[in-house]
């Protein structure tokens, strides 16, 4: 039956005088509408090998179709992995656009604006498409096009030299945006080198310490959408970490009538539609949260069956309250007793939060009981010194209230994620890799990555060869003027390969600049945590997939791709082979085809193995359809694993899984082979929690044995920026720098067109109490002055912001030095760069975003001129001693600009930032804890060493 949709008065006068065309006519064919005529949300699967649309840019031509062939892939635009479908048009061969992917089981066909601005960032007029080497020193920007042959070449025969001399640690590979589930870890380690690095540690490295503390899972996954009360501290993680698969969740929550309130000194766009607002001074939302755990416990509104089934409560009464009968009774008295100073007026005082709101959010998180979510990602726990006590104080509400792995709760991140294995593991390296895991900090949540400047100054650390994938640390790092020294300098750092799909303010440092697929440009694996469920999902090459499914197969992936642009794993795959071309290193083997013996390793055998051997579920589901699982997932680019993993540590263990354990008459802990297992609950043996007591670790003797017994239970400790840490003489406010823009995304965004329409500046936000104090109004130019040196920026004034608190977003500012390419010029200003020595640096924009000349006709159109402020580079590092976590938030002063001030000025100096450095680095206590260990051997380490090598005395230290 025809469907025509109505349409207005307006438009039926538009329709009369031919300005538009006539939308009655139905322009939708049948299998485009349900039986009650409205549209279906996304083209039926039965389509996507030749799904039809008009084409717009026909116009005014109306209903001239075009053949679409719809292909799924990844987006690459944050860690959430949400599926796209890219609309090839099947007689240009060009892809059109980017919509979701409807059978994703984490996005379900939703994107933020970031997915369907893939389109933009392949088809940059600015984007780099081959192979680069410099001809002039580093920084010079003078480049000359080489084949990816020689780049293997040469790469490949540095390496080999390294091994071959055993210098296997000074290669290293440093990441900035993962992916390739565990595929990196694979190859370094059949290199033989402990050589991973990323980008963790300025990220999520205090949230990660307080979560792993409790209970040996390192990341939260919180049951949004069956959530009763929500608690979320700050909004970065629903502005930007999962944003889309959990913002739709939180959404779904809320429909059901969940409550949700968010602790951010800044109301943000989450704050803002939340039922409550708790804008806490930084550093102080422990002190909030143990206040509610107080309440909780005072009101009797805790889990008792679940604390004392799985709290580690008999060992905290051994070690603190010895003299206790070892009852739960006691434990709650004793519970009590710890907390009784974290009354709502001492968590006012601390937070600024009123006390009458936290009581109220208290019994709200008391009476959703086991449907409490929460979530905690960069802001507090990546703010503060001690942030990471802030996610373990929010933790503790979830141990509470019995909500750890419920329905509506927070589970484990490993509950939830998909990891493949290989047809064949390499061996685990046997050395440890002092620079990324040094002994100061053997809790470190993980590399020590932006210490490495610090390091090569100080002669501890010296590179040969050095890889940075899309990572920008110069940029996104803090304290990017001592990256640059350490880049330029050739003898600390021999070869420097910068392995990204756009230029970054790095990548003008590189030796090789070598272009690396976007999105729909590589092939890749990619699982999150994004609710109670298992999903795997599959990056392709869009158009490598295309010309296969027209009988058209390429060897390499960047045949398929703009220009040269390569993909990672046959990068690997060639390299490694040109490393041990003859096989004597042992290396080439692990890169050989499961299916074709001692020959090359092919990308799609890869997957293929893993698709057919190592998802449970999937061949099955395959040959259902007629399918080999392969060919699955590269129809429908992802697989629900497993879905509503609930309560995982109550499962039962198998009468094999016994066979051979043993359990500790003190602990009840089930041991097999010296290693935990499970542990008996009630006398049923049960897997637990992945901690030494198998159980949550309210008492972590971990802590007190490695030294820090002031730690041995959640507490509050002062941040570096608390109010008595700040120098009032100065005039001190705090700076949140963290906080992130929906729209865009570190170095990638810059090459996005849309996203730098729609998101441009980074002001200031103050107060309008301070901004009185300081005689600024909106618009004014600021300086603010950290411990090293000052930028200057614009400023908004708005109530949005607490008082004697700033704030800046971080994912503006991107820069470049040259006038023509060489960093997006839709995004970046150009600068001039000046080292005035001993260690002052000086950064000066002399131009703005400008409109330029390109085969893209809006590059002509740019309306904006302003890029933003970069405040990174004005900041020393600050590396938490215990988790390793560089504390971002700044104590700064903030007063009118100078006469000799103008917008977007940076001045800073690596010397005293080393001198801070140095003064960060005497809090820590160093390895070697019990046993002579650089670190707890149950604590997870990427790329993890042998056993043998977590041992400080060990000789195989290189
Ligand atoms: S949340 Fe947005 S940027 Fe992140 S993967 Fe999903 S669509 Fe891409």
């Amino acid at each position: 039956m025809p469907f025509h949709p109505p349409i207005s008065l307006v438009e039926q006068i538009a329709v009369r005088l031919g300005l538009l065309g006539d939308t009655r006519e139905s322009s939708f064919d049948d299998s485009q509408r349900r039986e009650d005529g409205t549209l279906v949300n996304y083209p039926p699967l039965d389509k996507w090998d030749d799904w039809v649309e008009y084409d717009s840019r026909n116009w005014p031509r109306r209903r001239v179709p075009r053949h679409y062939s719809l292909v799924p892939t990844i987006c690459f635009n944050c860690e959430a992995a949400c599926g796209l479908l890219a609309y090839i048009d099947k007689d240009r061969n060009t892809i059109r656009k980017f919509e979701g992917n409807p059978v994703h089981p984490g996005s379900r066909g939703r994107n933020c604006a970031k997915g369907p601005a893939t389109i933009n960032q392949v088809n940059d007029p600015e984007r780099i498409l081959y192979p680069l080497k410099r001809k002039g020193p580093r920084g010079s920007g003078d480049w000359e096009r080489v084949s990816w042959d020689a780049v293997l070449d040469d790469f490949g025969q540095r390496i080999r030299k390294a091994i071959q001399e055993g210098r296997n640690n000074e290669v290293m590979y440093h990441v900035g945006r993962p992916g390739y589930e565990r595929a990196m870890d694979r190859v370094l380690q059949a290199w033989g080198v402990d050589g991973h690095n990323s980008h963790t540690n300025i990220c999520s490295a205090g949230a990660r310490m307080g979560y792993q503390i409790w209970q040996g899972y390192d990341r939260p996954s919180p049951d949004h959408a069956n959530a009763r009360f929500i608690l979320l501290l700050s909004s970065h993680l629903e502005a930007g970490h999962y944003f889309n698969p959990h913002a739709q969740r939180i959404i779904e929550g809320k429909m059901s009538g969940a409550k949700i309130a968010v602790m951010d000194p800044r109301l943000s766009n989450t704050a803002a539609s939340g039922d409550y607002w708790l804008p806490t001074q930084p550093g102080s939302e422990a002190a909030v949260l143990l206040s509610m755990a107080k309440i909780i416990l005072d009101e009797g509104l805790y889990d008792a069956p679940f604390m004392r089934r799985w709290i580690n409560w008999s060992e905290y009464l051994n070690a603190k309250r010895p003299a206790d009968e070892r009852t739960f009774e006691n434990f709650i008295a004793a519970l009590k007793s710890e907390y009784q100073r974290f009354t709502p007026a001492f968590a006012e005082a601390e937070s600024g939060v009123g006390a009458e709101t936290i009581v109220a959010v208290a019994r709200e998180i008391g009476r959703a009981g086991s449907r409490f979510a929460s979530h905690n990602w960069r802001g507090a726990s990546s703010g503060n010194l001690n942030g990471w006590e802030i996610a373990r104080a929010l933790h503790f509400l979830s141990v509470l209230t019995g909500s750890v792995g419920s329905v509506g709760g927070t589970s484990p991140s490993a509950w939830n994620k998909y990891s493949p294995r290989f047809w064949q593991e390499p061996t685990p390296v046997k050395s440890w890799n002092e620079v990324t895991f040094p002994k100061e900090y053997p809790f470190g949540c993980y590399e020590m990555s932006f210490l490495l400047p610090h390091f090569v100054k100080e002669a501890r650390a010296k590179l040969d060869v050095y890889f940075t994938r899309v990572y920008n640390p110069v940029w996104t790092n803090p304290d990017g003027f001592s990256w640059i020294e350490m880049l330029r300098d050739e003898k600390s750092v021999g070869l420097h390969a910068a392995l990204t799909p756009t230029w970054s303010e790095t990548a003008i440092f590189a030796d090789y600049v070598l272009p690396m697929g976007l999105a729909p440009e590589r092939h890749d694996l990619q699982s999150q945590e994004t609710h109670s469920g298992v999903w795997l999902s599959f990056r392709q090459p869009v158009m490598r997939e295309f010309l296969r499914r027209q009988g058209k197969e390429v060897e390499f992936t960047y045949q398929a791709n703009p220009g040269e642009v390569w993909e990672e794993d046959e990068f690997w795959i060639e390299l490694s082979w040109r490393i041990d071309p003859d096989g004597s290193l042992g290396i080439r083997r692990h890169f050989e085809s499961p299916y074709r013996h001692g020959e090359k390793l092919k990308v799609e055998e890869y997957y293929r193995w893993i698709f057919e051997n190592a998802v449970p579920g999937l061949p099955q589901k395959a040959a259902a359809e007629g399918l080999a699982p392969l060919e699955y997932m590269r129809k429908y680019g992802a697989f629900e694993v497993s879905r509503d993993n609930y309560k995982r540590h109550e499962r039962r263990l198998s009468a094999a899984e016994l066979e051979g354990s043993e359990t500790s008459s003190e602990t009840e802990v089930i041991t097999k082979g010296g290693k935990a297992i499970g542990v008996l609950i009630d006398g049923e043996a049960m897997e637990g929690f992945a901690t030494p007591s198998r159980r949550q670790e309210f008492y972590s003797s971990t802590l007190v044995d490695w030294g820090w017994s002031e730690y041995a239970i959640p507490g509050y400790a002062a941040s570096h920026v608390a109010p008595q840490n700040l120098d009032s003489s100065r005039g001190e406010m705090v700076l949140v720098p963290t906080f992130r823009l929906p729209t865009l995304i570190h170095t990638r965004s810059g090459n996005a067109k849309w996203l730098n329409e729609i998101s441009h500046r980074n002001p200031l936000w103050i107060n309008p109490v301070d901004a009185r104090r300081l005689g600024l109004a909106t618009g004014d130019l600021a300086r603010v002055s950290t411990e090293i040196g000052y930028f200057v920026s614009d400023v908004w004034i708005t109530e949005s912001i607490r008082p004697g608190v700033v704030a800046c977003s971080h994912h503006l500012g991107r820069w470049r030095l040259n006038r023509e390419g060489q960093g997006s010029r839709w995004s970046t200003s150009l600068v001039d760069l000046k080292h005035e020595g001993k260690g002052v640096w000086r950064l000066r924009q002399k131009d703005g975003i400008r409109p330029f000349e390109s085969n893209d006709p809006d590059s002509s159109r740019i309306w904006w001129s302003e890029g933003g402020v970069h405040q990174n580079l004005t900041f020393p590092v600050h590396p938490d001693p215990i988790s390793g976590q560089h504390c971002w938030h700044q104590a700064v002063r903030v007063e009118r600009a100078h006469a000799e001030d103008r917008y977007g000025d940076v001045v800073a100096d690596t010397e005293r930032s080393h001198q801070i450095f140095k003064e960060w680095l005497a809090k820590t206590r160093p390895a070697p804890g019990p046993g002579g260990l650089r670190r707890p051997l149950w604590f997870a380490r990427p790329l993890r060493p042998a056993a043998e090598a977590f041992v400080i005395s060990e000789p195989a230290d290189k």
